[in-house]
């Protein structure tokens, strides 16, 4: 188990829904030495990569990204999420449903902080569905800008998010994979992702999907 494998069962708690909490590290009260090993280990898996901005979405990714950064040097910009827009012009908007609030919003990020000079990782804390992240990636292809790849807290791998953002030819990086979790025993099952990249590297040659739109 890596480290923060070992601290969601450690202080993870699974609800009812396919709901995994951990608020009291990562979402709510925040444990920043966990979230700099997280960055630590963010820059090493996107190390070759011309990185210049990171993206994520308010409110639970931007501590995450903000600590990232550090360990790329680079700014962040977050999303903001409205339920109704005031659309003046000089914004990126996506719709994304909200898989917690069971909800419509908006994505909207100023076309000033994203240009088709920008080179970016996406980062949030969970992946679920994919809705969230879809949304970011829609609004860095409207400015034009180049998604060097995402780095995720938590997949939920049993949901349909991280096998359709790897099927677009995304290099999707989650430092947690859940695979199963049951409400009743409190047991959580992880991907082993050091065994899936052996039996990748082995069949390398296999037909990647690669595509730049999300339709
Ligand atoms: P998606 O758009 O991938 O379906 O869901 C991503 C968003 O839903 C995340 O940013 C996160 O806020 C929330 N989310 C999804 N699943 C969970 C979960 O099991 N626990 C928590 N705490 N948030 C979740």
């Amino acid at each position: 188990m890596n480290f923060l494998e070992e601290r969601i069962v450690k202080d993870g708690v699974v609800k009812e829904g396919n709901v995994l909490k951990v608020d009291s590290f990562l979402n709510h009260q925040m444990d920043i030495r966990l979230f700099d090993q997280m960055g630590a280990e963010f820059k090493r898996r996107f190390a070759d990569k011309p990185i210049n901005k990171i993206l994520t979405i308010e409110a639970s990714g931007i501590g995450i990204a903000c600590v990232a950064a550090q360990h790329f040097n680079v700014p962040v910009v977050f999303a903001k999420k409205s339920q109704s827009i005031n659309l003046d012009g000089d914004m990126y908007v996506a719709e994304v449903e909200s898989f917690t609030h069971k909800c419509i919003n908006h994505v909207i990020v100023a076309q000033k902080f994203l240009t088709s000079e920008d080179h970016v990782l996406i980062i949030d804390d969970f992946l679920a569905n994919g809705c969230a992240l879809q949304g970011l990636i829609q609004i860095v292809q409207s400015a034009g800008a180049t998604v060097e790849g995402v780095g995720i807290a938590i997949e939920k791998g049993f949901q349909s998010g991280g096998r359709i953002i790897r099927n677009l030819g995304f290099q999707l990086e989650s430092l947690a994979i859940v695979d199963g979790m049951n409400a009743r025993t409190g047991e959580i099952q992880f991907r082993d992702q050091e065994k899936m990249d052996a039996e990748n590297e082995e069949s390398a040659g296999g037909e990647i999907c690669r595509s730049s739109t999300l339709d």
